[in-house]
């Protein structure tokens, strides 16, 4: 690893399965603290809804140097909307998240499905990045590539992995250049009660923030650079 870029997909609990928000009441609060101490930048993708639900909370992002990006309005799939409700939640979303950080340019949607014919739209409303590709998902993008006037960073790895064993995690974190790895503030609250499919739930709480400093200290003892998505792009 050479450089790393944490991101965090800020929507209620496990949606669609729950819409309970304690991962931003209780997870996010968490991450923001652990941030600070380690000094570290981070992308928040957080959907329009949740900004104006809880503004006091999504006004630390941008207030402790993290790249503010959209998660869409509402964490519905772009993939079921049709184009005209597409522009619609970007524009709402891009909206209620401008009044927190001006610049949002980082987009990244719900369940990483956003067609490619709905790029220009994002274009449209002042983004220029994406991360909605996944190395593990199809079409297994890897590489970075410029559609249009859209940048798409793929991210590297699912955020259930980073709840295995660093035994496992680190050794291939450790063989990709620049990771993007994608977390969510739900996963840092203990979630084995609730009724998830079991990728949500296991290792989920202390655990799950145990990796995370595993992982970040791993990369300071590498000399890696804590990129946002946007400092990525034009690295
Ligand atoms: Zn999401």
């Amino acid at each position: 690893m050479k450089n790393i870029t944490i991101t965090i997909d800020v929507e209620e609990d496990c949606p669609p399965m729950l819409t309970s928000t304690r991962g931003i009441e209780e997870g996010l609060p968490k991450l923001l603290d652990l941030f600070k101490k380690e000094r570290i930048k981070a992308t928040f993708f957080v959907t329009g809804e949740m900004a104006e639900k809880y503004p006091d909370l999504i006004r630390r992002i941008p207030e402790e140097g993290h790249e503010l990006g959209c998660h869409g309005y509402t964490h519905a799939r772009f993939d079921r909307m049709r184009e005209e409700e597409a522009k619609i939640s970007l524009k709402q979303a891009g909206y209620v998240l401008r009044q927190f950080e001006k610049r949002v340019v980082s987009f990244r949607a719900p369940n990483l499905q956003f067609p490619e014919s709905y790029l220009e739209l994002l274009e449209e409303e002042g983004f220029r990045y994406d991360s909605s590709l996944a190395a593990y998902k199809p079409p297994f993008s890897r590489k970075t590539k410029i559609e249009g006037k859209i940048i798409r960073i793929p991210t590297t790895i699912t955020s259930s992995f980073l709840r295995l064993s660093p035994d496992i995690f680190l050794p291939f974190l450790r063989h990709i250049t620049a990771p993007v790895i994608f977390v969510h503030p739900w996963e840092f609250v203990d979630m084995s009660g609730m009724p998830v499919r079991l990728d949500c739930k296991f290792n989920t709480g202390e655990k799950a923030l145990e990796n995370l400093k595993v992982l970040i200290h791993a990369s300071k003892a590498e000399n890696c650079l804590f990129l946002t998505l946007e400092e990525r792009a034009s690295f």
